[in-house]
């Protein structure tokens, strides 16, 4: 061991970010988030802990039970299941994995586009079924991505990552962010029903948690009107499900293609019977290469903090929090 930090790995985590941790730091494992499975020694030691973020949800609790905890390393750039308002508080570091997966997800945002506007897993199902021989051709789309308006919501790293993409597509591009971004052209709405109303196909790419919670509802999906379509590749509790659902089933819009779901991994109820909804298990960055791009990050913020007092991805609530506050 190059140290002696005690580093807690509490439930799941990327098999490679726990042998960096192991090689690197005094591990400990506990089965889940639970401040009930915190013994003494762990209390006593732990000074870092790494964590599969989204998966393992961590609240004040589990944080105010560890008196010597420095830094929360969390694996995935979304961190809304970390108190992280929290922790900087307590002067505690929380770190995510930003960068590292942006274009990963960017990339299977477009293939989800296309597999939702283009019907591709349905005309592939007709293949395998046999049906092109015994009914012929798969009945032609009627939906199409020509000529479609995009609006993003949340224009941060991914989100342009997925501009840019489709601008070279030749599709118009339009956002919506609590604030316009510096140095960009597209078009800005200071509302999501004002980007929804002026766009038929929304790609939600912003953080979950308070301020986002539900915020796709039926009155913005009726704004993108019947040939509308979204993509959600944030959170699913972004979306009111049991709106899109109803929005889905009665032709408010025309179809969603999903990677996020609020209950994950349950999907919510009348989803899957829809013939117009492309479903995936939360796999837009789930590639093994940028899954192991983000795990050497989980284990890169802990040595930079415990080596040279650094982080090198703070999250934006703990970003003046410095080594040896505590
Ligand atoms: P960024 O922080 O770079 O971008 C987030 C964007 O959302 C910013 O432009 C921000 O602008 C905007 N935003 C945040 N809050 C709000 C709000 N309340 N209303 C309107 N706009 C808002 O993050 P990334 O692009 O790196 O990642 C975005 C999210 O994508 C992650 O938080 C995660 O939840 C999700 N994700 C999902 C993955 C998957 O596997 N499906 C993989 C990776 C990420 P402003 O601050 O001006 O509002």
């Amino acid at each position: 061991k190059t140290s002696p930090v005690t580093i807690l790995v509490p439930g799941r985590l990327h098999p490679r970010a726990v042998e960096r941790v192991d090689k690197a730091f005094r591990m400990i494992r506990i089965e889940r988030v639970d401040p009930a499975l915190l013994t003494d020694e762990i209390r006593r030691d732990v000074r870092g802990i790494a964590t599969a973020g989204f998966l393992e949800p961590m609240g004040p609790a589990f944080i105010d039970a560890l008196p010597k905890l420095e830094i929360v390393s969390a694996f995935g750039v979304g961190y809304d299941s970390i108190d992280a308002r929290h922790a900087g508080t307590r002067g505690v570091m929380v770190t995510n994995t930003p960068d590292v997966l942006t274009e990963e997800v960017a990339d299977t945002t477009v293939g989800l586009l296309i597999n939702t506007v283009r019907e591709l897993p349905r005309a592939e199902a007709w293949l395998r079924a046999g049906r092109w021989q015994r009914d012929g051709n798969y009945p032609l789309t009627p939906a199409t991505l020509r000529g479609r308006r995009i609006g993003i919501f949340g224009l941060g790293r991914i989100g342009l990552a997925i501009a840019r993409r489709l601008e070279a597509f030749g599709l118009s591009i339009a956002y919506h962010n609590r604030r316009p971004v510096q140095g960009v052209a597209y078009p800005y709405h200071g509302t999501l029903l004002e980007l929804a109303a002026n766009v038929d196909t929304l790609i939600c790419v912003v953080p979950g948690g308070a301020a986002t919670q539900k915020i796709i509802d039926a009155s913005v999906l009726s704004a993108l009107g019947a040939d509308g379509v979204l993509i959600n590749v944030g959170r699913g509790s972004t979306v009111d499900h049991d709106a899109l659902v109803q929005a889905l089933s009665d032709g408010t819009i025309r179809a969603a293609g999903l990677d996020v779901f609020p209950d994950e991994p349950n999907v919510p109820a009348g989803l899957t019977d829809l013939p117009n909804a492309v479903l995936l298990p939360h796999v837009a960055s789930a590639s093994v290469h940028t899954r192991n791009a983000m795990a050497d990050l989980v284990a890169d913020n802990l040595v930079a903090w415990f080596s040279e007092g650094k982080a090198l991805t703070p999250v934006a609530e703990t970003a003046k929090v410095v080594a040896g506050q505590r």
